[in-house]
């Protein structure tokens, strides 16, 4: 745990008692403060009554007595309207604050010596992609690395800093709208396209909260930015002419005059005079599509921008094993190939997977997006037959009408077996890929608990196909 300083004889009110807000809680108290602690959903007053936390009602508390608010990151801030206890924080001059805020504060105040290193990474996809393989590439380089943050364990969780630490954090926007004094060493901007706008009030709102990743950046530090996008373009140029730091673009696609990119998976480094071959990203077992590209440009720029050396970087990036639910093979059987993209629930980031293989039996559905599946049409001829599962169904179906072949399926199970079998009837083998384009929670707990659901109905498969095999 890390203790924050600087509130101590403070007393912070703590909105909010899952994970985030129970560690903010601990965390502050280590460092001397008092807490209040409220949340509106029973099982978080237990929780945080078991561990013996002040629970003060904040909706009928005297908020002058508060010298800050910690919001978890799942509360509304602006909006679609401020949540009650930041109206009320409002209303009475009190600080809102996250817990990246309550780490960057710690960080802050911590003596030079003691002070670690701190990547920060957003962007609107690849975000755990990108922090898991920094992370995986420093630790490989010999880095004391702690990785945390929107990705595994909250950053208030990760261990104590020292001087030679290095934390790798990921940052949600939601986050970034909660954090004014965070300083990170190298910022990872990777990507913008639209996404969680009603939570940001419109794109400009979205946009806003990801460039605070480079706020505090200045002499020394390194921003990198990824370019392949309208939004990331106009930061970058705008970075560039503000010019204290050092301001490292990434592209997965194209040549760019300095910076650092990708060409047909080959991965160059063009920061110094001339750009030079670093990599073949061709050969990464778990780095596969050009958005892979993109993640991994932008790790080397972020590793580079802490000094470690181009050789070590590129062995890391072979060697990353991946993160699971994203694009991660499951299971191989009769020549064909079971691809679990769970963490696909938007048509975007199933846009990813879809354009990565040739012909693919696809998995979709779950509760749809807005605008479903119709943006991937040019994707479709790639599909050879499509499972329907969840309550998109319905509406995938009546998007693919007369473009694909398409069944529904009661259950994500029986999609699994149907795709098997008609890939086995090809002759050709082939690429079964479960990347919904949904949300899972019309019928799982969460995109884990789908993509759990799917590994497990190919090792049944499995069993039944070796089964079947020693019977004949
Ligand atoms: P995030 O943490 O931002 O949600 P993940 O790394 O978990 O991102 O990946 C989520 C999904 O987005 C995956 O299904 C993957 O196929 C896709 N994806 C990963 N990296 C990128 C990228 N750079 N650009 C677009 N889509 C991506």
């Amino acid at each position: 745990m890390i203790p924050v300083r600087g509130f101590e004889g403070k007393t912070v009110a703590v909105f909010g008692l899952a994970r985030t807000g129970l560690a903010a809680a601990r965390a502050l108290l280590a460092g001397g403060a008092e807490v209040a602690v409220w949340d509106e959903r029973a099982q978080g007053l237990a929780a945080a009554q078991a561990e013996g936390f002040q629970i003060v009602d904040l909706s009928v508390a005297e908020w002058s007595q508060f010298d800050a608010l910690m919001l978890s990151p799942g509360v509304p801030l602006t909006h679609p309207e401020p949540h009650w206890t930041v109206q009320m924080a409002r209303q009475a001059g009190v600080e809102i604050i996250g817990d990246i805020e309550l780490f960057a504060r710690a960080v802050n105040l911590a003596p030079a010596h003691k002070r670690p290193h701190i990547v920060a990474i957003t962007g609107t996809n690849g975000k755990s992609t990108t922090t898991a393989l920094i992370g995986h590439v420093c630790a490989q380089a010999g880095r004391d690395t702690r990785v945390g943050g929107n990705i595994g364990v909250g950053v208030l969780d990760l261990p104590d800093m020292h001087g030679g630490a290095v934390y790798v954090l990921e940052l949600s926007s939601y986050q970034l709208d909660l954090t004014s004094s965070l300083k990170p060493d190298v910022s990872v901007l990777l990507n913008i396209s639209p996404d969680h706008l009603d939570r940001h009030g419109g794109m400009e709102g979205y946009v806003a909260a990801k460039r605070r990743i480079l706020l505090n950046q200045g002499p020394g530090d390194t921003s990198v930015i990824g370019v392949d996008d309208p939004w990331g373009q106009r930061i970058c140029t705008e970075a560039k002419s503000a010019n204290r730091r050092t301001i490292m673009p990434v592209s997965a696609s194209k040549a760019i005059g300095r910076g650092v990119y990708a060409l047909q998976g080959q991965l160059y480094d063009a920061t110094g005079d001339r750009a030079v071959q670093v990599a073949d990203l061709n050969r990464a077992r778990s780095l596969p599509g050009r958005h892979n590209w993109q993640n991994a440009a932008a790790a080397y720029a972020a590793v580079r921008g802490l000094g470690v050396s181009p050789a070590d970087i590129a062995d890391g990036l072979l060697s990353f094993p991946g993160l699971a639910h994203r694009m991660e093979t499951v299971g191989h059987i009769r020549g064909v190939r079971f691809v679990n993209d769970s963490k696909a629930t938007n048509s975007n980031a199933a846009r990813q997977a879809l354009s990565s293989y040739g012909r693919v039996y696809w998995i979709a559905g779950g509760r749809a997006k807005d605008g479903g599946i119709e943006s991937l049409s040019d994707l479709f001829p790639r599909v050879a037959r499509a499972y329907l599962i969840g309550e998109a169904a319905g509406d995938f179906a009546q998007t693919l009408e007369g473009k694909v072949p398409n069944i529904a399926c009661t259950h994500l199970g029986a999609a699994v077996a149907q795709a098997f079998a008609d890939a086995q009837a090809s002759g050709e083998g082939g690429i079964v890929l479960l990347s919904p384009a949904c949300a899972s929670f019309d019928q799982f707990a969460d995109f884990e608990a789908r993509g759990q659901a799917f590994r497990e109905a190919v090792c049944e498969l499995a069993g039944a196909v070796a089964a079947g095999e020693a019977e004949t």
